[in-house]
């Protein structure tokens, strides 16, 4: 008899811890991060001060981490999504300062889903006549 538990546990979509939408995205916070440390060697003085911010997320984060087939390069699931970590990441490079061509230039590199929420639903809104 198949239970509707087994069932489930297969079904079982994770969320993330931050924006509580179910993560589709195939890289991990984990494995973005190395991305990140690769292009920001570019930009040496932005790579030592975010570095660390960086890595503490991750620390944050790493308890949660289990095994999954969430990421397609570690194959572990994350609990945050990767469309809010870069949004983290965004956010952190703009408190530093980081010029409009290094922003666009990670958003290019790293848009993953940047119509994940907020604006998505402006939009919509706009497709309204
Ligand atoms: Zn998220
Ligand atoms: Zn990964």
């Amino acid at each position: 008899m198949i239970t509707k538990n087994n069932y489930s546990a297969d079904e079982q979509q994770f969320m993330c811890d931050v924006c509580s939408e179910a993560i589709t995205n195939p890289l991990c916070p984990f494995c973005l991060t190395t991305e990140i440390e690769a292009w920001l060697t570019l930009y040496p003085n932005l790579r030592s001060e975010i570095l660390p911010k960086l890595k503490k997320y991750l620390i944050n984060i790493q308890n949660k981490l289990v095994e999954g087939d969430n990421c397609i390069k570690c194959n572990k699931r994350a609990s945050v999504c990767p469309y809010c970590f870069t949004e983290y990441v965004v956010r952190e490079l703009k408190r530093m300062g980081a010029s409009e061509l290094v922003l666009k230039e990670f958003i290019k590199f790293f848009n993953f889903d940047f119509e994940h929420n907020g604006y998505s639903q402006k939009t919509e809104t706009l497709h309204i006549y």
